[in-house]
């Protein structure tokens, strides 16, 4: 039996609801399997506008047989419902809050009390999460994924899943701040934040490869039967530049998703308003490129270009 915020689902039942914090109901489906095994918890769209994950999940939710599931499921077909239908990028409208930084949360704002309601009442119940994000509406982005690094132990449980998944960049995060970084490095549960699509758009073989990663992690942690698909080989990088803008302006990108950077190369450069340059922004150390800003505003302090480093890649695992 799966008993979530009052709601009651029987071995071998379905529910269609919606979960939340009083006043923000999100759609979720929540599956109790016929026979005892894990619970897996996912969530989509805790940024708005990374839309790959919410199909995946629906599709699942749709078509997860609960007489055939060993545990339970628990679905998130997407959390900032208020950022969806307002077209924001990513963060929760009524406070400008990223639900990727505020946990544990709390009362003061919207994005406090989704994240606390996320950290009380929902991951208690996780044995693992999957979190689906994707470049946002003003990135592109080469498929990756981030799992929790602190315990070597989650971390090996995390790395287990997504050799499942078949996405080749797995990338070490010690966040606690986000869904994931909280659940993985803060309450030890096996996690991943995986990341496919970018640009605001909303493209079917996006959804259709998130849906398989999530079947074959299904038959990777015993909760269902089926066909393990062959998937890509994993390169593990435990450690990435997150380049900033340092001020605001128009951004100039030279880079590209996969390109190879060699110290000194140039990243990008930034002019003012009026045509005038501000900046040049260079690689500090040799790596490949994950995901960059591809719209034209600068934003002091937000990400221009993110790149995984040569020198730590590997760390002895085979997946
Ligand atoms: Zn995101």
């Amino acid at each position: 039996m799966l008993e979530i915020c009052g709601k009651i689902v029987g071995p071998g039942e379905k529910l269609k609801c919606e979960l939340g914090p009083e006043g923000y109901p999100m759609p979720a489906t929540l599956i109790c399997g016929s026979r005892p095994g894990k619970t897996l918890v996912v969530t989509a769209q805790i940024h708005s506008g990374e839309y790959a994950g919410t199909p995946a999940v629906i599709r699942l939710a749709r078509e997860t047989d609960p007489g055939k599931l060993c545990g339970n499921l628990i679905l998130f077909h997407l959390v900032n419902v208020t950022g969806f239908f307002e077209g924001i990028n990513a963060y929760i409208p009524e406070d400008h809050g990223n639900l990727n930084g505020c946990y544990p949360g709390g009362e003061e704002s919207v994005s406090g009390r989704i994240a606390a309601f996320f950290v009380r009442e929902i991951l208690p119940h996780a044995d693992a999460l999957l979190d689906l994000h994707g470049g946002g509406m003003n990135e592109t982005l080469a498929p990756c994924l981030f799992f929790p690094g602190k315990d070597r132990a989650v971390r090996e449980a995390s790395l287990a899943m997504a050799a499942f998944t078949d996405i080749p960049d797995c990338i070490v995060s010690h966040s606690v701040l986000g869904e994931v970084g909280y659940a993985g490095n803060v309450m030890g549960i096996p996690s991943l934040l995986l990341e496919r699509g970018y640009g605001g758009l909303n493209r079917k073989e996006w959804a259709d490869a998130y849906f398989w990663d999530l079947r074959r992690i299904l038959i990777g942690l015993g909760m269902t039967e089926g066909e393990e698909d062959p998937v890509c080989a994993k390169r593990i990088y435990d450690h990435a530049v997150y380049l900033e803008a340092e001020e605001n302006g128009l951004w100039y990108p030279e880079v590209e998703t996969g390109r190879h950077l060699m110290p000194g190369d140039l990243l990008g450069r930034t002019e003012d308003l009026w045509g005038s340059p501000l900046r040049e922004y260079r690689a500090t150390a040799a790596g490949t490129v994950q995901y960059y800003r591809s719209a034209m505003n600068a934003v002091k302090g937000h990400n221009l270009v993110t790149y995984v480093l040569d020198s730590c890649n590997g760390d002895g695992l085979e997946y």
